[in-house]
């Protein structure tokens, strides 16, 4: 049975992306209100980019969001959500050393300059690269540096192709995907076959290959679906990976793939998603 549900947002559940959206995103929602199972996201976005989305988007509100990739997490309270400082324990056991201050101090760099307060959290250290031709470097110069220290950091690269500006993330090596469902499968003693997570690009990966049951978005890069296939296979576990194909109903696009994948591991029934 399944008993928690992980999904990423961008391009998973939210249609924001270049394909074909069919108003997935609606039953979702509608099928979420009488859910029998716990649904978290896991998501890059902070609380305030996740509040845009659910004025943009009918984004049902989950029983748990962990946000900048991984680095905070709210729960349900009431129709509202609280932030559970759990997470933050958990993230400071298991990297003693991390200290902010000294983090900015040690990664100071000519090309990156810090992102905006709002943009930061006590586990999360962000900079721009303004000239995106310097970005690998700069992240290969702060992860030498860190990785002579004692802190268990990881410097992550991405660009945001809509500003053409270089994002670095510098994060406690504890704070990912995997590690988030893993925390939440605990506190509420799931099984790893109990849980269902769904996604469709790069740091998705690590979770869509853990051994969980796994949903791929049919929008999601023929790259991506190789990737993913070839190492569930290769760790014996290409009957928990649902890649999703769309039907006569839905055409497997974002929350459409994720239904698809539902119905498929027996989270829902095919006629919970009748439009
Ligand atoms: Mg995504």
């Amino acid at each position: 049975m399944i008993k928690l549900i992980a999904c990423d947002l961008d391009r998973t559940l939210i249609p924001n992306g270049y394909e074909l959206d069919d108003n997935g995103l609606e039953i979702f929602s509608r099928v979420a209100k009488t859910r029998n199972f716990t649904l978290a996201y896991v998501s890059g976005r902070n609380w305030e980019l996740f509040e845009e989305a659910r004025k943009e988007f009918p984004l049902p509100l989950p029983d748990y969001f962990f946000g900048d990739v991984g680095t905070i997490l709210y729960k349900k309270d009431g129709d509202g959500m609280v932030e559970d400082k759990t997470w933050f324990s958990y993230i400071d056991k298991n990297t003693p050393n991390w200290n902010w201050n000294a983090i900015a101090k040690m990664t100071t760099h000519q090309e990156a300059r810090l992102q905006e307060e709002w943009r930061q959290n006590a586990y999360k250290l962000s900079y721009y690269v303004d000239d995106i031709s310097m970005g690998e470097q700069v992240t290969d110069e702060m992860r030498k540096i860190l990785a002579e220290t004692n802190i268990n950091a990881d410097v992550i690269y991405s660009i945001d192709p809509l500003k053409k500006v270089g994002l670095i993330d510098i994060l406690p090596k504890i704070a990912t995907k995997v590690t988030a469902v893993e925390f939440l499968r605990e506190r509420l003693t799931i099984n790893k076959d109990e849980v269902i997570y769904c996604g469709d690009s790069g740091n998705d990966i690590l979770p869509l290959t853990f051994g969980y049951k796994s949903v791929l978005v049919a929008n999601a890069s023929n790259e991506m679906k190789d990737n993913v296939r070839i190492l569930n296979n290769k760790n014996g576990n290409e009957q928990n990976l649902y890649i999703a194909e769309g039907n006569e109903a839905l055409n497997g696009n974002y929350a459409g793939g994720v239904l698809e994948g539902l119905v498929h591991f027996g989270a829902l029934k095919p006629n919970q998603i009748e439009i």
